[in-house]
C-alpha cells in the first residue's frame, strides 16, 4: 500500500488525486489536506462570482474526493501545524499543490497607503475569503485605479462595475454585494504597462465588457499600431485586439466607464493618509517589446487601487523555493526525494483551470513511474498524521465536516440573503461544534 498526501484541494489538488488514484487502483491512499476547513481553494475564493459554469468543475472535484481510498484533511495549515519532513515520515510522497495564493508587490512608493490592495485580497473578500472578510476596500470615490491588463484585472474591474441585478445567479457574498451596491465609483481606469497588443485578457472574457448594464468600455484607437499589424498576432490575441477596437464603436451613454489606459506605468501612490490618485509615466515598447519610460508623467486619481500583477506562491520552510519565480524550485514537478509540485507553486501563476489537468497528471506519472504500486512503501499515511495532529489539538476536518458545513451553508443561504455563506473559520467550526 502506497500513501500519498495532496497539499491544497485547488484544481491543481484535485487532478493530481484524480491522476494518482487511477494510477493506482486500491493500492494507494491519498490524503488531499487544506488549510480552510472546506476544499476548492481558486475556485471557491479565486474564480469570479459571476462566472458560474468555470465553478462548475467541482462537481468533477466531488466525484474525486468520493473515490475509495480519497480522504480529505482540512483546517491543516502545512508549514505551521506540521512540517514537510513530517509529512515525508508519514507518506510515500508529498505533493504540494499549495497555488498562489499571494499578491506580487509593485514595488513603488505609497503601495502601502490605505486604498490600495492586491487582487488576492480584493478578489478574496468578494468570494468570502476569511482572511479578506473584513477588509472594507474604500468604495466611497468616485475614481478606481485597476493595474495590470490580465484577465484578472478583468475580473476586478468588471465586478466593480456591475449593477445589483447583474450579480443575479452569481455566489457573491452577501458583504461583497453589499458594499458594491452602494459604490460610489464611476470611473475605472484599467493601467497597462505596455499596449493593446500586449494584454493578456482573453477574448470571451473581454468580450464581457461590451455588453455591461451600467458601464462602458473606452479605448484611445491613438494606442493601436495600425490594424495590418493585427494580422501577425496569435489568433487568440487577435480576436482580443480586435474586440478591444471595437468598443470604439460602441454608442450608448452609461453611468459608469471603464478607461483603458495603455503604456501606463505606474511610478508611485500618492495622498494625504491614503491613497488619492497614482502617478503614471507614458512609455513606449523597446526593441524587446518591453515597457520603455518616456520621462512624461500624469496624475490618474483613484481612491481604490487594486493592483493584478500576478502571485506568488508562500515559501515552506525547508522546501527549496525560486525567488524570482515566486515558485518552489523543482524539474518537472520534482523539489526532491518524494517531494513534489503541481499547479501554479509548479509553473508560477499562468494558465487555466484546465492547464492543471496534464501538468497533475504527468507529476502523478513520475510518482508512479518511481514508485511501484505493489511494493509497501512502510509508512501509515493518514493514521499518523491525524494522530500527531490530535497531539497538537489541531482540530482537522473530514469529508463528512465538509460535507456538514456545505449543508449548513446551503441552509443558510436558503433562510436569508440567497448568496450569504459563511466567511469566517470559526463559523465554520462552530457548525462542527468544534
Ligand atoms: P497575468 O495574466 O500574468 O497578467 C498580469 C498583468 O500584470 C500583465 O498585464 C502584466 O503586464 C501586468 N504587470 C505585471 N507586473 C506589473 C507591474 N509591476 N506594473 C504594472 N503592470 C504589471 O496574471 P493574472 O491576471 O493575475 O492572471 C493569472 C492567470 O489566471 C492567467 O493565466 C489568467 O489568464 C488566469 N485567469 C483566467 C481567468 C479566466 O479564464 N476567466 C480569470 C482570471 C485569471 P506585462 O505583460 O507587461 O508583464
Amino acid at each position: 500500500m502506497r500513501h500519498f498526501a495532496v497539499v491544497g484541494s485547488g484544481p491543481a489538488g484535485f487532478y493530481t488525486t484524480e491522476a494518482l488514484a487511477k494510477a493506482y487502483g486500491d493500492q494507494a491512499r491519498i490524503d488531499i489536506l487544506d488549510r480552510y476547513p472546506v476544499p476548492y481553494g481558486l475556485i471557491r475564493f479565486g474564480v469570479a462570482p459571476d462566472h458560474q459554469s468555470l465553478k462548475a468543475v467541482s462537481k468533477r472535484y466531488d466525484k474525486v474526493a468520493e473515490t475509495a481510498g480519497v480522504g480529505f484533511i482540512g483546517n491543516v495549515c502545512v508549514g505551521a501545524d506540521v512540517s514537510v519532513d513530517e509529512l515525508l515520515e508519514h507518506y510515500d510522497a508529498v505533493i504540494l499543490a499549495i497555488g498562489a495564493p499571494h499578491d506580487r508587490k509593485l514595488g513603488i512608493p505609497g503601495e502601502d497607503l490605505p486604498g490600495v490592495i492586491g487582487s488576492a485580497e480584493f478578489v478574496g473578500w468578494y468570494n468570502g475569503h476569511p482572511d479578506f472578510a473584513d477588509l472594507d476596500p474604500p468604495l466611497d470615490g468616485t475614481h478606481a485605479a485597476v493595474i495590470g491588463n490580465g484577465n484578472v484585472a478583468l475580473d476586478v474591474a468588471r465586478i466593480l462595475s456591475k449593477t445589483r441585478a447583474e450579480f443575479e445567479g452569481s455566489d457573491i457574498v452577501g458583504h461583497a454585494l453589499e458594499a458594491l451596491d452602494r459604490s460610489a465609483i464611476r470611473t475605472i481606469s484599467l493601467l497597462g504597462r505596455r499596449g493593446p497588443h500586449q494584454i493578456a485578457m482573453t477574448p470571451k472574457e473581454l468580450g464581457e465588457l461590451g455588453h455591461l448594464e451600467a458601464a462602458l468600455p473606452l479605448v484611445d484607437l491613438g494606442d493601436f499600431p495600425p490594424v495590418e499589424a493585427d494580422q501577425g498576432l496569435e489568433p487568440g490575441q487577435r480576436k482580443s485586439v480586435t474586440i478591444l477596437r471595437e468598443f470604439n464603436n460602441i454608442r450608448a451613454n452609461k453611468p459608469k466607464s471603464m478607461v483603458f489606459d495603455f503604456f501606463a506605468k505606474p511610478l508611485s501612490i500618492e495622498g494625504d493618509g491614503r491613497a488619492e490618485h497614482l502617478i503614471v509615466e507614458r512609455t513606449e515598447l523597446d526593441e524587446k517589446g518591453g515597457a520603455r519610460g518616456t520621462g512624461e508623467t500624469y496624475e490618474v486619481p483613484a481612491s481604490l487601487i487594486v493592483s493584478c500583477i500576478g502571485y506568488s506562491t508562500p515559501p515552506i520552510a525547508g522546501v527549496p523555493y525560486d525567488d524570482r519565480g515566486g515558485k518552489f524550485l523543482n524539474d518537472k514537478g520534482r523539489i526532491a526525494e518524494r517531494l513534489y509540485a503541481v499547479g501554479w507553486a509548479r509553473r508560477g501563476p499562468t494558465g487555466t483551470i484546465g492547464t492543471n489537468r496534464p501538468d497533475g497528471y504527468e507529476v502523478a506519472e513520475a510518482i508512479a513511474a518511481a514508485m511501484p504500486a505493489d511494493v509497501d512503501g512502510g509508512r501509515i499515511g493518514g493514521e499518523g498524521l491525524k494522530r500527531l495532529l490530535g497531539t497538537r489539538g489541531v482540530k482537522a476536518t473530514d469529508f463528512a465536516d465538509w460535507r456538514r458545513i456545505e449543508a449548513a451553508e446551503e441552509a443558510a443561504a436558503r433562510a436569508g440573503s440567497p448568496r450569504e455563506k459563511m466567511v469566517r473559520i470559526d463559523e465554520w467550526l462552530h457548525t462542527l461544534g468544534h
